[in-house]
């Protein structure tokens, strides 16, 4: 598979967005142009030896949106579909992101075109040095920081640590987030995106007059954010009754053991397997008549075709762009309160934030301080979108991009433009 300097859905729905919001900020047209262009990308394509030795050319991205608020931040995504206009999109969702949530960093994204269930671990080891290395043009410490995103995780940032140290003759923690805490990852980080949903979906149902202890819960995805959103939620008291993957998925009215159903993943079983469940497909979890639904899987799984479906009452973007805007205009037609994914799951760059802030000091916070400190940051952006939508009679998500674009176009101007 080749990159594609081609649109796509994401890109279309990033700019839309981001398009909306200058209008109704009626923001500068010069400033405009300056935040809906992409500072920087580089695409690199890179030879892989395989276990059979031969070799595989790969194509890899990494895209830096905007930096005028502090160094890139943004995940790599490991997966067949990956395009050069993804990672711009995501790169713009990244820099908005940060700044709705108040962390000091531009936004950035990238990736590897690659399915990564295909690979051995030497392979994938082999691939993500490289990638690193091919890369390392653009990241490091001060500059742009990678995390996991699809395809990623711990491992993968502990590979890219390493080899960025090696290439610097020492040790550089502040490389990248999402790392073991045996290198200088953050405690909380792994569940911080679930985290950071967990609080404002609980504090949405709220506001929509639906009493959270209770309350029913689908969750679409099953991986990083997904199973640790569906924990927290059910610890949370409320009673999640389906869950799934790319597989398919499961539901019961009485609810979900989800310590079972993370272990049956654990073991390498699918949640089909689960038993007191009925089984269910993606789209049927969709439309589930529940409180709260959260896409947690990937773009744009609510759209004008099948919105009309939805009956959930809140929706948390879990995924970026899980809903575009045509299903945007079918929920808000039928008043259902969307947390937007700028502000839903900015969890994961606020500790991604603290971690990169620890890996600098050496200097490390327990558990409780770190998901004090992340509810609390959740908590404020939640109430200031809320209170900007409520005083401008917008979405949440207008709301959410008002405050982020105002901020980041702030930063631009008293930075002035360069030379
Ligand atoms: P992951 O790879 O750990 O998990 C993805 C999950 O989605 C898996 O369970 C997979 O089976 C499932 N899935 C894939 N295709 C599906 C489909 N068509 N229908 C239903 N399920 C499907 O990835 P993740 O880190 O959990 O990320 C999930 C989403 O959240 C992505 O859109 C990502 O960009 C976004 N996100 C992640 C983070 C983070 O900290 N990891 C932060 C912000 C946003």
């Amino acid at each position: 598979m080749t990159a594609t300097v081609q649109g796509s859905a994401t890109l279309a729905i990033a700019q839309h967005h981001f398009d909306t919001a200058a209008r109704q900020l009626d923001l500068d047209p010069s400033l405009t142009a300056v935040l809906r262009h992409i500072k920087r990308e580089l695409v690199v394509h890179f030879p892989v030896e395989m276990d059979d030795g031969s070799f595989h050319v790969y194509t890899g991205f990494r895209v830096q949106h905007n930096i005028a608020r502090g160094p890139a931040k943004g995940g790599l995504r490991y997966h067949p579909a990956m395009t050069l206009a993804d990672a711009r999109a995501l790169a713009m969702f990244m820099t908005w992101k940060a700044a709705v949530v108040g962390v000091p960093f531009g936004g950035a994204k990238g990736g590897v075109v690659v399915d990564p269930k295909l690979l051995g671990p030497t392979e994938l080891e082999r691939l993500t040095r490289r990638f690193t290395t091919e890369i390392s043009l653009l990241i490091g410490p001060d500059r742009d920081i990678p995390a996991p995103d699809i395809g990623t995780g711990p491992q993968e940032m502990a590979w890219i640590m390493d080899t960025l140290s090696m290439h610097a003759g020492y040790s550089v923690p502040a490389s990248v987030t999402g790392k073991p805490t045996v290198i200088g990852g953050s405690e909380g980080r792994h569940a911080a995106t679930g985290r950071g949903i967990a609080t404002v979906a609980v504090q949405a149902l709220n506001d929509s007059g639906i009493d959270s202890a209770g309350a029913t819960v689908a969750v679409q995805g099953f991986g990083q954010v997904g199973s640790n959103t569906a924990h927290l939620l059910a610890a949370a008291g409320l009673r999640v009754v389906a869950v799934s993957d790319s597989r398919g998925g499961v539901h019961s009215g009485a609810g979900l053991d989800i310590h079972a159903l993370t272990a049956l993943k654990e073991e390498g079983g699918a949640l089909a397997d689960y038993g007191g469940a009925e089984t269910l497909t993606n789209d049927e979890l969709l439309t589930l008549g529940v409180d709260l639904l959260v896409p947690c899987a990937l773009e744009a799984q609510i759209t004008g075709a099948n919105a009309a479906g939805v009956r959930a009452r809140v929706i948390a973007e879990g995924a970026n762009a899980a809903v575009d805007p045509d299903g945007d205009a079918v929920l808000a037609d039928r008043g259902v309160l969307i947390v937007p994914d700028i502000l839903a799951n900015a969890g994961g760059v606020v500790v991604s934030y603290f971690e990169w802030a620890q890996d600098l000091q050496t200097f490390f916070w327990a558990p409780g301080e770190v998901n004090a400190r992340l509810r609390e940051v959740m908590g404020r952006a939640y109430d200031a979108v809320r209170a900007r939508s409520q005083s401008q009679n917008v979405s949440l998500r207008e709301a959410a991009y008002h405050i982020a674009v105002a901020n980041v176009a702030e930063a631009t101007e008293v930075r002035g433009i360069y030379p």
